[in-house]
């Protein structure tokens, strides 16, 4: 039965720009139900890794939708930072989720630790871990990431979250410039969906 493919699933996140993005990437052929078609909550995100937190999400999700879901734990990584936001991307936008706020932090973050920061390249990567849970089981999880480099503008209004701060590398241009499709076949999320393809 595990090997069945999925016909109904649920993209567990409530986040909309992850949600249009995953949507976009599966099969016509799925019928794609959110958290908000039954109005279950986001969970309480206390893992300390994307995979750990893209499983609690999963887990929870399918349990209380009694569904196969699909859930993603995803954030930009940034060197000189140590990493962050890392899996608190989301949380530095605050309760509403703002992504002007949140990229305000980053640059304010960045200024703390060096002063220069505008003229040089910064480092950073987009992670995405995936998790498939089915019937009170885990059928697969893979991570995905690309690397590139923080944009000391803020550039494009395609996307969401990070988008307009990320130049992926051997790119001119951030995520939020590139139109959709072109986003979508390079990111973290698509090489993360390529590894879990075959279940869905
Ligand atoms: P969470 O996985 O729901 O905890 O949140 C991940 C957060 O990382 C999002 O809210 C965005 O801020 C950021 N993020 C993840 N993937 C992307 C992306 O593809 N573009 C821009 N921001 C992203």
């Amino acid at each position: 039965m595990l090997n069945k493919k999925i016909t109904k699933l649920l993209v567990g996140t409530n986040n909309k720009g992850k949600l249009k993005e995953i949507s976009d990437l599966l099969p016509k052929t799925i019928e794609i139900y959110s958290p908000s078609d039954f109005k279950i909550k986001s969970p309480i995100e206390n893992g300390k890794t994307f995979e750990e937190n893209s499983l609690i999400k999963a887990k929870y999700f399918s349990k209380k939708s009694k569904m196969a879901c699909l859930s993603d734990d995803s954030g930009l990584e940034i060197d000189i930072l140590d990493g962050d936001p890392g899996i608190y991307s989301a949380r530095w936008g605050g309760k509403n989720g703002d992504f002007v706020k949140a990229i305000k932090r980053v640059f304010k973050e960045l200024s703390k630790r060096d002063n220069d920061w505008k003229n040089k390249k910064i480092k950073a990567r987009f992670i995405c871990a995936l998790t498939i849970y089915k019937n009170s089981q885990k059928i697969i999880n893979s991570i995905g990431k690309i690397e590139g480099y923080i944009s000391p503008v803020m550039k494009g209004s395609n996307g969401f979250g990070y988008d307009p701060i990320f130049i992926p590398k051997g790119k001119k241009i951030t995520f939020g410039e590139m139109k959709p499709l072109q986003k979508y076949k390079i990111d973290h999320r698509f090489k993360a969906f390529k590894k879990i393809k075959k279940f869905l």
